[in-house]
């Protein structure tokens, strides 16, 4: 499992230009299922079984990026943030610009300690005034680099295991999410309906390919797959993200755009319970995630989210729990396994 996600992180998919994920996914569960095809937005739909219920299941393929803005005389690159950045978290940072002779390095430059005022200290420094430096001279040498405006930029994080269980690598939104989805597909063997397995698009600029993707499938239930915030860290006090790391998948109660329809909670509730799967909640105030607008697809389709938490979210050192992730399989296998008798 473990080798797979390092695949999965170690292949850059970033909101737009999601191909090495979704061939990823495609080769893993080609042989599992009965069609695969890619939609005219680039999302990936699988099918397995026939009949009914229709059940959807669907991870983001995309991760946070940037992308190059400008390019000035000395060589520096302007660029635009693709999702939710934390400015404080780009600076002194590695990333690659995908050009058209392949990947190049490049970081964030940042001004030495010893070169600020007292008063810089305290300041973050804005993205718009943020540069890459790959280490070229002048705006030619960065073209015959192959860089130009437009490129895609993605994070330069390596995957790594932790303590015990844990892991940490960069886009774990979602490539867990991804990982759940494939090993979900493996695990269902004998179940009553059709499955569809969805890699989605471009969610982290604003819940896209989910909308067109489930209105071509037409499910009876979506069930997304993503991750939520962890709370046990010193700087979170207990009541701020109530999910927590290692005690198992999180159903997603409430986020800015969502509240879960009480006989799905019942249903998942009871499911978990009988089979012994640990269940912990999350309710939000800000952020969705693809299940959060599927109830206003068509004529209003049922949805919710297996979430599994992870440390330092958007961030190219997010934490994460194997346990977790082999607990929301578990549980989603078993959801799709039960949903003829509630649906
Ligand atoms: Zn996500």
């Amino acid at each position: 499992m473990e080798d797979l996600l390092k695949k999965l992180v170690e292949s850059p998919s970033v909101s737009g230009s999601e191909r090495n994920v979704r061939d990823l996914i495609m080769k893993e569960i080609k042989p599992h299922v009965d069609d695969v095809r890619i939609d005219k937005i680039g999302n990936l739909i699988a099918k397995k079984g026939s009949g009914s219920p229709k059940i959807m299941i669907n991870a983001h393929m995309d991760e946070i990026g940037l992308m190059v803005k400008h390019i000035d005389d000395k060589g520096f690159i302007r660029f635009e943030p693709i999702g939710g950045w934390d400015s404080k978290i780009l600076q002194a940072q590695k990333f690659k610009i995908h050009g058209s002779k392949g990947p190049i390095i490049g970081v964030v430059g940042s001004k030495a300690i010893h070169l600020q005022e007292r008063e810089e200290e305290k300041k973050v420094t804005k993205i718009k005034d943020m540069f890459i430096d790959i280490g070229a001279n002048n705006k030619k040498e960065v073209e015959k680099m192959g860089v130009k405006v437009g490129d895609f930029v993605t994070q330069h994080g390596e995957f790594n295991s932790l303590g015990g269980s844990r892991v940490t690598g960069y886009g774990f939104d979602d490539r867990v999410g991804c990982l759940e989805l494939i090993d979900i597909v493996k695990s269902l063997k004998k179940f009553k309906g059709t499955l569809y397995a969805v890699g989605t698009v471009k969610e982290e600029i604003g819940l896209i390919g989910i909308r067109g993707s489930t209105f071509s499938v037409n499910p009876d239930l979506v069930i997304s797959l993503d991750v939520t915030f962890s709370g046990d860290v010193p700087y979170l006090k207990p009541h701020e993200a109530i999910a927590v790391i290692g005690n198992g998948p999180v159903l997603l109660i409430k986020d800015a755009l969502s509240i879960i329809q009480d006989d799905i909670k019942k249903w998942v509730e009871d499911v978990a319970k009988k089979n012994k799967i640990p269940l912990q909640y999350d309710v939000l105030s800000a952020g969705a995630t693809d299940s959060s607008i599927v109830s206003t697809i068509r004529e209003g389709i049922p949805s919710l989210a297996i979430l599994t938490p992870s440390r330092y979210m958007h961030t190219p050192v997010e934490v994460a729990d194997i346990k977790d992730v082999k607990n929301a399989v578990k549980l989603v296998t078993e959801l799709v396994n039960s949903a003829h008798k509630y649906l």
